[in-house]
């Protein structure tokens, strides 16, 4: 991977705003936290720009900032983990006079003056590390360190996915040696309020499985005012769905003021395919789409339960071209 464009770049401009996309997760704070850490460590007459929603949970890397239209006259966007500019959380990106994508998701937008993608990577905090780490000139903080560590450990769940390689590994032990605490990192991620644990015990009272083996949980408004969590919030227990071993996909619906956002996990077939057919995208294990209302999660759930059928029995899904 050639980074050499993106620390001419960094150089160049003395404004640089670095935007993350929408529904940020820790990946997408890390990396964000990280490279503003690194360019002001570096270049301490730099003004340096994090834009993205405030998620509580991740407040621990950095706050996001909050600017005027005309700050991004003249300065350069670094759009960071974000595959579609629809995505990138804020448009006035596009007032900015250069745009460099940093990001490891299927190419689908090629939306920069300069595209740094790496599909094969687990996270854009790892590309972003690999890039501090490639010129030793560049300089970071324990807590831009941090930041990183957290948006790789965050897209990996804890290293456990098969992307996961030695790479990984080197690149993590050497945020660490940077003096990364995990455990301090671990205590924020894991505290847990009787809200949410309430909240999950809703969901696995609720879930419902297909024929076929989707299992699956919806979150409505009135549920998710109920036990007083934020959208966000409720939107991270797809996890819980994972792992049953009748069911090799798993979704999470979770109902947001003007749409209801999927989150799509599988350990079996390839489900970007699916999300795509829905206007989303994503993964081939993890992936999203948004819909209007509810009669649409329900087709979404038949073509997902047909997918799953399609892989146990050996059908090729693609050939349904159509039929979505
Ligand atoms: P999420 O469930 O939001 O973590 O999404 C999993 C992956 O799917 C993300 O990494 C995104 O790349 C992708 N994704 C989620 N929602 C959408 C969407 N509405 N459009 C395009 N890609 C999406």
């Amino acid at each position: 991977m050639n980074f050499d464009i993106l620390l001419q770049k960094i150089k160049e401009y003395d404004k640089i705003a670095i935007f993350g996309h929408t529904r940020p997760d820790g990946d997408c704070y890390g990396s964000l936290n990280g490279l503003k850490n690194i360019i002001l460590t570096t270049f301490p007459k730099k003004r340096v720009f994090c834009l993205t929603s405030h998620v509580e949970s991740l407040s621990f890397l950095g706050k996001m900032d909050s600017i005027e239209d005309q700050e991004f006259e003249g300065a350069l966007a670094i759009v960071c983990d974000t595959s579609t500019r629809e995505r990138i959380c804020d448009q006035r990106y596009k007032l900015c006079s250069e745009i460099i994508k940093v990001d490891h998701h299927i190419i689908i937008d090629n939306y920069g003056d300069y595209n740094i993608v790496d599909e094969d990577i687990a996270a854009t905090s790892l590309l972003i590390s690999k890039f501090f780490f490639k010129y030793p000139e560049l300089k970071i903080t324990e807590k831009g360190a941090t930041a990183l560590y957290t948006g790789i450990m965050t897209d990996t769940s804890n290293f456990r996915y098969r992307g996961v390689n030695l790479e990984t590994f080197v690149l993590a032990g050497k945020l660490m040696e940077l003096g990364v605490d995990v455990e301090y990192i671990d205590q924020q991620l894991s505290v847990e309020s009787i809200r949410t644990t309430k909240l999950k015990a809703y969901i696995y009272k609720t879930l419902e499985v297909t024929e076929h083996g989707v299992v699956y949980a919806k979150l409505n408004k009135r549920i998710i005012k109920k036990f007083n969590v934020s959208n966000e919030e409720a939107a991270t227990y797809v996890s819980l769905l994972s792992n049953i071993k009748e069911c090799p996909v798993w979704i999470l619906f979770i109902e947001y003021p003007k749409e209801i956002r999927i989150r799509v996990r599988s350990n079996g077939p390839d489900i970007n395919m699916l999300a795509e057919a829905y206007g989303g995208g994503g993964h081939q294990k993890a992936a999203g789409a948004s819909v209007k209302n509810w009669s649409k999660t329900k087709s979404f759930i038949k073509e997902a339960n047909y997918l799953v059928k399609c892989y146990k029995e050996n059908i090729p899904y693609e050939n349904r071209k159509g039929r979505v």
